[in-house]
């Protein structure tokens, strides 16, 4: 799951990170009184006025933007809400803007210039640890500086059983040429980034920018978070910034059905019970010339049900043209499953791509008998070879 910059940024600064002040509106006449009390509380007369989506890039797409009085801080932020933004990473089509965050200008001239940095932690898969990154290239995109310059990416794997050791942060903040208070700040900024980013169960946490301001300070003025789904159900705060509006739709749905969900660009959807079965069964669609359109768990304990939750939601998905249902009756009953999609099929109707269902498991021959004998365009296959030819002939 992930959040909204001002969340992460709230998030961070509950565990001491320092960050870039900010309100978030979502009217001009909210982001105008957003930046009255910024003005009250930090003497700021300056604003950037930021589109709040869950992507990043918006500096470029002209969704960050700086507000030089209060006027500008109305007009901007009526540009921004509601504009459709597009950047290098929502796709041409965009992504609507329903919420801006009015920040103090933190770029501010002083004893020193300000200078942009990168931080980020994250869970690294070839180490299997944890990794903290960093780099003096802050504000750019990473994955270019990672191809171009390799050498301007510092990494630190933390071990396990110890836990994050100071010699490392202090090594990080070292490799990025800072010393005296901006060091000892970055030092801070990194360790309670860290305990942020193992607090919140995240797998990423980005910091792009962190900035060095003019008076040394280390602060958050980007955040981007990843936390991992299987930890929402101990993180109810973070679950309760879920911004549905910024999630697939199909996704949404899946989720208020309990199914497992993931949409995918191909043609065959399919619906599994597993989901390591569900990763072979989009090998085999694949083998046999189609493209899964969907990675669709159902869970152990499939019901007529959940069957329905499924084809539907599948069904909504025009660029479906066969639907395979593959599941193992373990737990559950082929023949029970095999009543459950021919229930499903009545209840939904006028279905007009084929289904492919393959049961096996208990009772398997049993809910086999059921779909054939039910009248409905449903095809049965019982082993894997049978329904991946069945999907090939339906697809020709
Ligand atoms: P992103 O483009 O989605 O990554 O959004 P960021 O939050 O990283 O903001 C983009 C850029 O806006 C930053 O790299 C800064 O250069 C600029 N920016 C952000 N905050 C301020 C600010 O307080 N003052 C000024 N002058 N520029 C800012
Ligand atoms: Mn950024």
């Amino acid at each position: 799951m992930n959040i909204h910059e001002y969340q992460a940024k709230e998030t961070f600064n509950a565990y001491g990170v320092g960050i870039q002040r900010g309100i978030v509106a979502d009217t001009p006449e909210k982001a105008l009184e957003a930046a009255q009390k910024l003005n009250a509380d930090t003497g700021t007369s300056w604003y950037v006025i930021k589109a709040q989506i869950h992507a990043g890039g918006r500096g470029k797409g002209g969704g960050v933007k700086l507000a030089k009085s209060l006027d500008d801080v109305k007009t901007i932020s009526s540009q921004i809400i509601g504009m459709q933004l597009v950047t290098p990473q929502t796709g041409p089509e965009g992504k609507k803007v329903h919420q801006v965050l009015v920040a103090e200008d933190v770029y501010y001239p002083g004893e020193s210039e300000p200078k942009e940095f990168y931080v980020s932690i994250l869970l690294d898969r070839q180490s299997g640890r944890n990794a903290i990154i960093a780099s003096t290239e802050g504000g750019m995109d990473i994955e270019e500086v990672a191809e171009k310059t390799p050498e301007k990416i510092i990494t630190e794997i933390i071990d396990p059983k110890i836990g994050l050791r100071d010699f490392q942060v202090r090594k990080l903040a070292f490799a990025l040429g800072l010393e005296g208070k901006a060091f000892k700040e970055m030092v801070s900024f990194i360790k309670n980034l860290y305990k942020a980013y193992e607090g919140i169960d995240a797998s990423l946490v980005e910091v792009n920018p962190a900035l060095k301001t003019s008076d040394n300070r280390i602060i958050a003025v980007d955040g981007k978070v990843n936390i991992d789904d299987n930890a929402l159900y101990r993180q109810p705060k973070i679950e309760e910034m879920r911004d549905e509006r910024e999630e697939d739709p199909f996704e949404v749905e899946a989720r208020a059905s309990h199914l497992n969900y993931v949409k995918l660009e191909g043609n065959v959807g399919c619906m599994v019970n597993g989901a390591g079965l569900a990763m072979a069964t989009m090998d085999m669609i694949k083998l046999s010339g189609g493209d899964p359109a969907n990675f669709l768990d159902v869970g152990g304990g499939a019901n007529a049900k959940t069957v329905e939750a499924g084809f539907r939601l599948i069904l909504k998905d025009p660029n479906v043209k066969a639907i395979l249902i593959n599941i193992f009756g373990g737990i559950v009953r082929c023949d029970r499953v095999a009543n459950g999609v021919v229930e499903a099929y009545k209840n939904i109707g006028d279905i007009q791509v084929p289904i492919i269902v393959r049961l096996q498991g208990t009772n398997a021959e049993e809910g086999a008998k059921i779909i054939d004998e039910s009248g409905l365009k449903v095809y049965s296959a019982i082993s894997l070879k049978e329904a991946a030819e069945r999907v090939k002939q339906v697809l020709a």
